[in-house]
């Protein structure tokens, strides 16, 4: 017998989990996409956030459904206006990585109050991060369901 405690145990096992392991495809769109566009992709996606990138899928920044109702009041022409004035920009963005715990990302979320994080690695370029996945608060109650022993749809 180990001695260890049913929490120990279970935040063992917590601390296994990796970014890599759960991690989404990304949703992104350009600083040039309209907030329209941005609006069409959310729903066609069915996403809550798009993460921002230029040529070579580099971060650029972070768009929510929050920033997009923000901007729809008093605008008439929603296509008028490009993503990358409304979003939130690097070097503001949380981000995590690959090898990263799923535990630590699930702490960054609440810690800065977001419901996504972009998941990133360097660019081969040296220069900027590339986004290569996506977690969010749906991903984590996954993975709380899976461990509970529950079915994840
Ligand atoms: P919503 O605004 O729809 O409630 P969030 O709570 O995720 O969605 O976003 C709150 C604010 O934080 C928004 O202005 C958004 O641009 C920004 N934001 C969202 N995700 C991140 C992130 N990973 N890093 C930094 N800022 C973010």
């Amino acid at each position: 017998y180990s001695g260890k405690t049913g929490n120990q145990l279970l935040g063992e096992h917590l601390r296994k989990l990796s970014v890599k392991e759960y991690k989404s495809v990304p949703v992104v769109c350009q600083e040039e996409t309209s907030v329209y566009d941005a609006i069409c992709t959310m729903f066609l996606e069915d996403v809550g956030t798009l993460f921002v990138v230029r040529e070579g899928g580099i971060l650029t920044g972070v768009v929510s459904r929050k920033d997009l109702l923000k901007s729809s009041m008093g605008t008439r022409d929603l296509s008028s206006i490009p993503v990358g004035v409304i979003m939130t920009r690097m070097p503001n963005i949380v981000s995590c990585e690959l090898d990263e715990s799923l535990l630590e990302a699930a702490s960054k979320l609440i810690r800065n109050q977001v419901d996504a994080l972009p998941v990133v690695k360097d660019a081969e370029s040296g220069d900027g991060v590339e986004v290569v996945g996506r977690i969010t608060k749906t991903t984590i109650t996954k993975a709380f369901v899976e461990l509970g022993g529950g079915e994840a749809v």
